[in-house]
């Protein structure tokens, strides 16, 4: 075991502060990272706060981790000491379960083991995120960081980066495909560079013409202003898919008449109920509304991989981890450009 430094939030109303922690020893197939920068993600607030009802404290959030090795268990081979990694929302599966050996670990039909928050065998019984200065992982989850890519601004592609990448792949999102995007945070603002560098004609569907001249710098095609309702009837029946990345519950329905016949909608934002469906849309159009979580790890290397191809990152603003109680209250009133990430070298 050895002891670092974190960040951590002690009950749902306390703030997040200087807490000390214990980390498992480098097992013979783990990785020891020290961590450089970690984005900060809107689920870090909810389980900080406990607004799921399964907080675990102290909660050390963080699942936008880059780092580089600091230690190697003796069956490691694919990892040198001192290479770039990152790890993202979960640290081990089952590896056993149908999904596992389907590459998709996020669907563990056991349980995922999330990166904080969840039940382990590690010292304080649960796991611990990024907003830490050390981190260790299985070598299974860990991924290695294309070489030239911005390290601060890739952390988030390890949750808003892949959360958008997979369903854009599950739905063969290629040229020649309509796609749109609807809302513009941090999850919204990747799934505009990633349809659009996938070849996609890309619009961006929003409530607020003012976030126009943004979505076309982040590479939309066009943009669609939700609210008014002739520019909506105007573009019906065009979109192959819609990417919904609204963080909060909403009404989906006007959203579906958008869709082309056999066009489907992925919900990877708002999670529990939402207003309630209107299936005609639906029959007439044979569409379909689905969901989609994060990607497994052989598809978040290859997300990475794309992204060192193409030079994507996220728009990040870099923080300092004593700024990050400040940031959460931005974040929930929406005022970030488009995530924050925290400058792990400012922990001491
Ligand atoms: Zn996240
Ligand atoms: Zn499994």
């Amino acid at each position: 075991m050895s002891n670092t430094v974190s960040y951590a939030a002690q009950s749902p109303t306390t703030p997040l502060a200087h807490h000390l922690i214990s980390r498992r020893s480098v097992g013979p197939t783990d990785v020891q990272i020290a961590v450089e920068f970690c984005g900060v993600c809107h689920t870090d607030i909810h389980h900080s706060r406990n607004d799921w009802g399964r907080a675990n404290y102290p909660m050390v959030p963080g699942h936008e981790i880059i780092g580089k090795v600091t230690g190697l268990g003796s069956n490691v081979s694919h990892l040198k000491l001192g290479q770039q990694v990152a790890v993202g929302c979960f640290v081990n599966s089952c590896r056993t379960c149908s999904s596992c050996e389907a590459h998709m670990e996020q669907y563990c039909l056991n349980g995922f083991t999330a990166t904080y928050n969840s039940p382990s065998k590690d010292p304080g019984g649960f796991t611990y995120g990024g907003y830490s200065k050390s981190i260790v992982v299985n070598e299974h989850f860990v991924l290695k960081v294309p070489d030239g890519l911005d390290p601060a601004g890739t952390a988030p592609l390890l949750c808003a980066g892949i959360t958008t990448y997979s369903p854009l792949m599950h739905w063969s999102v290629k040229p020649g495909m309509t796609v749109g995007v609807i809302g513009l945070g941090g999850l919204g603002h990747m799934g505009v560079k990633l349809s659009h560098a996938l070849g996609a004609q890309t619009i961006m569907i929003t409530t607020s013409s003012g976030k126009a001249a943004d979505a076309k710098r982040l590479g939309a095609d066009a943009v669609l202003i939700s609210n008014d309702a002739a520019a909506m009837q105007a573009m019906a029946n065009k979109f192959d898919f819609l990417l919904n990345t609204i963080p909060v519950a909403h009404d989906f329905n006007q959203y579906m008449p958008l869709l082309k016949v056999d066009g489907s909608m992925c919900i990877v934002g708002a999670i529990g109920p939402n207003a309630e469906l209107n299936s005609g849309p639906l029959i007439f159009g044979r569409r379909s509304v689905a969901g989609s979580l994060v990607g497994g790890i052989k598809e978040t290397q290859e997300m990475l991989d794309f992204c060192g191809r193409h030079n994507i990152t996220a728009d990040i603003e870099l923080i300092r981890m004593d700024e990050i109680n400040q940031a959460y209250e931005r974040m929930i009133k929406s005022d970030v450009k488009y995530r924050f990430v925290i400058d792990m070298s400012s922990l001491n």
